[in-house]
């Protein structure tokens, strides 16, 4: 047989150059630092302004018109942002990239604090999928806001640096763990039993831990019981993100589904040159409860910012906004599930990813056959080869897992609904959803060369 019919795949890591590899290692140490630095979707939507300030990008709302060339973007209430650099004619389509930067966490309930069996503790509600178990017996920091009734609002950070306290949910001793045990585990930690111990010092006066700590708090950050109301409030895995392996080729981290595809995003929309097409980088809030609310992909937040580009060129018409969209291609920028050597049994070898062997594409998502995808059209699918295979960037397309196995969805479906060409496209991960999720240093540099590929063509 001829050498090229058959596709062969191969790891990434056999193809690079000792310059290639330092070059990754290097961008990665850099991804690193966005990771310790954005916990939250309000600290990586701050990161992502100041980072687009400092490239030149204008806030869309200061500006009065717009040309070819402008660099503007959209801060939707410090939680998501949209970003563009305008081409040579708007109505001719998008090219975007959308990735999401919430993560699967442990809010704080409006009623947080209490004390119980000589504990303080708060009470938690999760956020997003997790798997309960893991987030027990771990170091947690706190990350978030408090906003006063007088609009005051009280940043706070604490877990992170090494001299901070950190916060932690007990699990029962192994010795007296017989009940739960039998539990099927899905149900041997219920969410009611997150909560986080906070302090055990009681109150001199009438030995209240709770009130002990609420004085704490007045004392430090000048709030009362009550604004907790008006708080958002997130406990997140304490720990750093680090290297992986005595090789150092993986990063191991709380949050990469899906702050890695963001931080790819970013970095490819920043550093793309020679564009023709506008380009618009999506970094969506609320993907992992379903994209809905106004900071969600669902909302029409994004299709204000559009309209927006359009009126401030004085080109928009009625369905002037549909028309730009059915001739916009869309990379989904989130994370996949690569196989994982512990659990290989619920995927289906020839069509899941590894780590390590590029950038993933997913035709479509969904669950109980493609229920719920978008399903990329084969035209589209080509275009996007085309891309990647004449920029040589290493890709594999897969399937989320084994067919009636389980699913999942990302924001592609909204924004297809909308007309635009989508496809899912993202780094391979494992342990997905966990406190401290893996990806290869190769498929995290891989993807951003192939965002960044996407947004310098025509
Ligand atoms: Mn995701
Ligand atoms: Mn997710």
């Amino acid at each position: 047989m001829e050498k090229d019919i058959l596709n062969k795949k191969e790891c990434g890591w056999l193809k690079i150059n000792e310059d290639e590899k330092q070059s990754i290692f290097n961008y990665c140490n850099s991804y690193i630092e966005f990771l310790n630095k954005c916990k939250t979707e309000r600290e990586a939507s701050n990161y992502i302004v100041d980072k687009l300030k400092n490239n030149g990008f204008i806030d869309i709302n200061t500006v009065e018109s717009v040309k070819t060339g402008d660099k503007l973007y959209m801060q939707n209430r410090n939680k998501s942002v949209y970003a563009a650099i305008i081409g040579d004619d708007l109505l001719s389509g998008l090219n975007i990239i959308g990735s999401h930067i919430d993560s699967p966490r442990l809010d704080l309930k409006p009623n947080p604090l209490y004390d119980d069996a000589k504990i303080g503790l708060f009470k938690t509600h999760y956020y997003g999928g997790i798997k309960k178990y893991q987030w027990t017996t771990i170091p947690l920091a706190l990350h978030g806001v408090i906003v006063k009734a007088n609009k005051e609002k009280v940043s706070i950070c604490i877990g992170e640096d090494d001299n901070d306290p950190i916060f932690t949910i007990t699990d029962i001793l192994p010795h007296l763990a017989q009940n739960q045990y039998e539990k099927k585990i899905g149900k041997a930690i219920e969410g009611e039993d997150l909560n986080a111990v906070v302090g055990s010092i009681p109150n001199s006066d009438n030995e209240s831990i709770k009130e002990n700590i609420l004085s704490l708090l007045n004392k430090k950050y000048d709030i009362k019981e009550i604004d907790f109301y008006s708080s958002e409030l997130e406990l997140v895995p304490a720990f750093k993100a680090r290297n992986l392996g005595f090789d150092e080729s993986m990063v191991a981290a709380y949050g990469q589904d899906d702050r890695v595809c963001s931080y790819d995003n970013l970095m490819a929309f920043i550093n793309a040159k020679n564009i023709s097409k506008t380009n618009v980088a999506i970094f969506a809030d609320k993907e992992e409860i379903g994209s809905v609310g106004n900071t969600g992909m669902c909302s029409e937040t994004f299709d204000l910012f559009i309209s927006e580009l359009l009126n401030k060129q004085n080109i928009n018409y009625p369905n002037a906004i549909n028309k730009v969209y059915c001739n916009s291609k869309m990379l989904s920028a989130d994370v996949g599930a690569a196989v994982d050597p512990n659990y290989q049994d619920v995927s289906e070898k020839n069509n899941s990813s590894y780590i390590g062997y590029g950038v993933e594409l997913n035709k479509y998502t969904g669950a109980r056959g493609k229920s719920g995808a978008s399903d990329a059209n084969a035209e589209f699918v080509a275009d996007i080869r085309n891309i990647f295979e004449s920029n040589d960037i290493k890709y594999q397309v897969s399937e989320l897992g084994k067919v009636d196995i389980g699913g999942g969805g990302t924001i592609a479906y909204i924004l297809a609904n909308k007309g635009i060409d989508v496809i899912d496209c993202g780094v391979p991960i494992i342990s997905m959803h966990s406190p401290f999720e893996i990806a290869s240093k190769f498929d995290i540099y891989e993807a951003y060369l192939g965002y960044k590929a996407f947004f310098e063509n025509e």
